[in-house]
């Protein structure tokens, strides 16, 4: 599949080629901050085929915790695009800033629901894990 996708201003675009390796929701507190409150919905897609087509991201790692991913987002409308975790072939591109987000179709896992809040919903039939599977 070719994934593209953008920023919330379109300073930044990307696109994704390859096949989809993982397709979930995770609910960590880290995500919580992006999104408003809500899960993450994201694809995990092959680094070697991910590219930035037009623009720079910005991007921040914590220096407080072990492992930390780095968060690449709009430096113009702060847009979080993709999340690059170490050690991991793949990068986590985030379903809203795709050109079309019904690619999702539905998540295969709900992750980290060691975090959930209260609010937080799964959808019906999808498989949930306190943290990352495996
Ligand atoms: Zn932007
Ligand atoms: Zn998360």
């Amino acid at each position: 599949m070719e994934l593209t996708g953008r920023c919330y201003c379109g300073q930044v675009k990307y696109k994704a080629t390859g096949d989809a390796m993982m397709k979930a929701q995770c609910h960590c507190r880290e995500c919580q901050y992006m999104t408003g409150g809500g899960p993450n919905l994201f694809i995990a897609m092959p680094k070697e085929g991910f590219e930035y087509t037009q623009g720079e991201p910005a991007k921040f790692t914590r220096d407080d915790i072990e492992n930390p991913v780095t968060r690449e987002f709009c430096p113009n409308c702060g847009t979080h695009l993709i999340t690059d975790p170490p050690g991991f072939p793949a990068v986590i591109v985030k379903v809203g800033t795709l050109d079309d987000p019904s690619v999702l179709e539905k998540p295969d896992m709900a992750i980290f629901m060691i975090d959930a809040q209260p609010f937080h919903e799964v959808p019906e039939g999808v498989a949930t894990f306190d943290r990352f599977p495996g």
